[in-house]
């Protein structure tokens, strides 16, 4: 009946998957991961890998101290409340630990960004490796799986189904290239990601960003919430999605929201502002999607420029030449082609904000008035990843509409609920692998603590 038995599958071998497979497999359990497809990337390799966490020794060396408490209360405030507080609470208590154990145990090099803060972060609270990509931190993530011979890693192995015995998960179904193959597991762990790959759905449950070019896995096709939902679980803030108001559109690569919160903003074509850009890149980019030919330019001076040549994504596009550039707002207009007047008067009143702290789209936030060289950039606004996914409970346990615990199965990342509630203003800059390595930690933690309890029991 069984092609073979394991302690823990985890299906999705992204940032969650990789994580809850070395957790577990750490605890000397024998794990089985799969990936549906052949390489092991997932949206975490497209991220900018900041990883937000309270009370970290890097922000102690810095001078800043700040509570799990703290960091809860910014993302719940960020998300107008909508989030569950136990969850989010559990996430920001875990953060320090994971970050200390993904430097030490993992050897990942991890520093804290200092360069800027993303909205509603009250600290200098992420952490990222050194070249401020998710590239950098999957690969270090997979060199460590390699490590564990007691982790088996397949590629393209698709998760096609649970198998239940008495309301129980006891296994899984995998599509592989050998055909399908039935894995005996104690545990399973839902690592697969959310469904912004899936244009049916994201039509049906968030038709606001339906439009929008799509910057994750092609892979993240809503899998683990089809397939749980089948045996019974409960599927929580499907309206909930990190956009993106800013991906070049040349180059098809990120631009940091750095040069918004370090000063700079955002036009139409027409030259004109449309809205409070420091309120967060992800609620801005359903504005952008409402502008002229759904592009915006992003705008922003040498200073700025200079200091963030730091981040890998904005030397690349540097290199490639993405940026225009030019000594007067005249020159700037002509060579982004966008109105020259309108652009100029944009300027002025932009001054005047910077003035007074305030501007007719309620912004507060200011740090400068541009000058110097100027640079601009045109982007298009984009789905990132959805943010909605299975109820789960502290422990990433997935439950049923009841609350019940579906005993044996686990959930993190995007196929679980996160912690940006129900809408796009709700995500907070690193909610995202916040969630995935987060919940990925404590379910392989919880998912080995169990197992270990459950042998001690029968024995
Ligand atoms: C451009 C960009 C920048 C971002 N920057 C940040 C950032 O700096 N900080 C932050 O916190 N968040 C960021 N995010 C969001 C973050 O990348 C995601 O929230 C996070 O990576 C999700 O991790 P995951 O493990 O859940 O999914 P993924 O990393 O996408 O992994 C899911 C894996 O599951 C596999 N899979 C899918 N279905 C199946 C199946 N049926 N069987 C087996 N395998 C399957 C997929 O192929 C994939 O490899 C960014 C996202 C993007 C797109």
């Amino acid at each position: 009946m069984w092609d073979a038995e394991v302690d823990v599958v985890v299906a999705g071998a992204g940032g969650c998957g990789l994580v809850a497979a070395l957790a577990a497999a750490e605890q000397d359990l024998e794990v089985a991961l799969f990936e549906k497809t052949e390489f092991i990337l997932g949206n975490t390799a497209s991220s900018a890998g900041m990883i937000p966490a309270a009370g970290t020794r890097f922000q102690k060396k810095a001078g800043i101290i700040e509570t799990p408490e703290e960091m809860a209360e910014d993302i719940l405030k960020k998300n107008h409340y909508e989030s569950d507080p136990e969850l989010t609470l559990a996430l920001c208590r875990e953060s320090a630990k994971l970050i200390e154990w993904m430097a030490d145990s993992l050897g990942i090099e991890l520093s804290l960004v200092k360069e800027f803060s993303y909205p509603g972060q009250r600290n200098r609270r992420m952490h990222a490796p050194p070249s401020r990509s998710g590239l950098e931190l999957i690969k270090k993530l997979r060199m460590e799986v390699t490590k564990h011979e007691n982790i088996y890693l397949t590629l393209k192995s698709e998760l096609t189904d649970l198998i239940m015995e008495n309301e129980k998960v006891i296994g899984v179904e995998i599509n592989t290239s050998h055909g399908k193959q039935r894995i005996k597991a104690k545990k399973v762990i839902l690592a697969t990601n959310g469904f912004g790959a899936n244009k049916e759905l994201v039509k049906n449950y968030i038709p606001e960003i339906a439009d929008a070019l799509y910057f994750g896995y092609e892979a993240n096709t809503g899998d683990a919430i089809k397939i749980a939902e089948k045996i019974g679980a409960a599927l929580d803030s499907l309206t909930a999605y990190q956009g993106h108001s800013a991906v070049a559109d040349s180059a098809g690569i990120l631009v940091t929201w750095g040069t918004i919160m370090m000063g700079g903003f955002m036009v139409n074509k027409n030259g004109h502002r449309f809205g409070d850009e420091s309120q967060g890149y992800s609620e801005f980019a359903k504005e952008v999607l409402l502008q002229p030919e759904k592009h915006g330019y992003i705008i922003f001076d040498e200073e700025i420029y200079q200091q963030l040549l730091s981040i890998e994504d904005f030397k690349n596009l540097s290199e490639m030449n993405g940026f225009k550039s030019a000594e007067t707002i005249e020159g700037l207009a002509k060579t982004l082609n966008i109105d020259i007047e309108n652009l100029r008067v944009t300027f002025e009143e932009f001054d005047q904000a910077v003035d007074v702290g305030e501007d007719a789209f309620g912004r507060t936030s200011f740090p400068k008035k541009l000058n110097g060289q100027l640079y601009g950039i045109r982007v298009v606004p984009a789905l990132f990843h959805t943010q909605g996914g299975l109820r789960i409970n502290t422990h990433a346990q997935v439950l049923r509409q009841n609350n019940s615990v579906i005993n044996n199965l686990y959930a993190g990342g995007g196929a679980a609920v996160g912690v940006s509630g129900n809408h796009s203003y709700g995500y907070m800059s690193g909610n995202g692998l916040l969630s995935a390595l987060g919940f990925g930690k404590i379910a392989g933690d919880h998912a080995a603590a169990m197992i270990k309890k459950e042998r001690v029991e029968t024995k």
